[in-house]
């Protein structure tokens, strides 16, 4: 059984003509209610300031807040757009991400959430909107996770095409939580060399323009599977489905059946019987979307189930 966090709510994000639009969390509900409609959907609620503030600065929390639109829409940074709806968005999303883990924490049989949500995160700096995002979801729930002092160790997975700077930055130097990414590079947003490694707890797998499964496959398995040796005791997805072939903001080209296989691969190496809190990211073509989130459910669901 997979526990899903998901309201309409996300439905009323408003962000005129963008990649980042309502039909993205249309499509994840199409696919949640068609074929995962017997599995638990849970609704959030909205994260606090105060939880926030864990990670981001208080300054650019305040600033967002206080700038969210009365009426049209504000730009927190060039690709950023918010409506007057858009902070509950932005909470909501917090709010099922963290409330995974306080999930997890009451009842070891939840061991498997997806929270399905937008706007993506991993972009959002400790001070700065970026990349669609103005919060950090998974890297909020990530450090609210360590400091209930019952995960001692943690580790993200973001297969988002696009490198994950906000996460990184805001873990770099905290030798308890490893971040690995797989993302087009060089590509936006700039970061994501393979020379960056915190404090070694940085694994970052550059993927070449046109790169294709098998090319994909074995980068990965070299760049993160093979090199990563730390046992966990919680693990994320930052789970983004841009790379997808059909995708339109990038140029990698995975089929839907390098979604299953990644999400297989890294819990075999890394998921024994430990919780798994799996973020939306990114995912622009509604197809790949639909496809590649469907493929990389199928794995959390047999996970769920041993
Ligand atoms: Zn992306």
């Amino acid at each position: 059984m997979i526990n899903f966090f998901y309201t309409d709510e996300y439905l009323n994000h408003d962000t005129g003509q963008h990649p980042e639009s309502i039909e993205r969390i249309k499509t994840v509900k199409k696919l949640i209610f068609e074929k995962y409609s017997n599995h638990n959907i849970l609704t959030p609620t909205l994260a606090s300031k105060e939880l926030i503030y864990n990670v981001h600065d208080k300054n650019y929390v305040d600033y967002i807040f206080d700038n969210i639109p009365a009426t049209g829409y504000s730009f927190f940074d060039p690709d950023t757009v918010a409506c007057p709806q858009s902070l509950n968005s932005y909470l909501y999303a917090v709010g099922g991400s963290v409330e995974s883990v306080d999930q997890i924490i009451s009842n070891h049989n939840n061991k498997v959430f997806f929270c399905a949500h937008r706007p993506p995160g991993h972009h959002a700096e400790m001070n700065k909107a970026m990349g669609f995002g103005v919060f950090n979801n998974v890297a909020i729930s990530a450090d609210y996770a360590l400091r209930s002092q019952r995960f001692k160790k943690i580790l993200i997975i973001d297969f988002d095409v696009h490198h994950g700077n906000g996460t990184q930055h805001i873990f770099e130097n905290n030798p308890n939580i490893f971040y690995a990414s797989s993302h087009q590079f060089p590509y936006y947003p700039g970061t994501g060399d393979i020379s960056e490694r915190g404090r070694g707890n940085i694994f970052n797998c550059p993927l070449p323009s046109n790169c294709n499964s098998e090319l994909f496959r074995e980068l990965f398995s070299k760049h993160i599977i093979d090199k990563i040796e730390e046992k966990f005791d919680l693990l994320y997805f930052s789970a983004g489905f841009d790379a997808h072939k059909l995708d339109p903001l990038a140029s990698i080209n995975l089929d839907d059946e390098d979604f299953f296989w990644v999400t297989q691969k890294v819990l075999e190496k890394f998921a024994n019987n430990i919780p798994v809190i799996s973020v939306l990211e990114g995912g622009y073509d509604m197809k790949g979307l639909y496809n590649g989130l469907n493929n990389h459910l199928k794995v959390l669901q047999d996970y769920s189930n041993e």
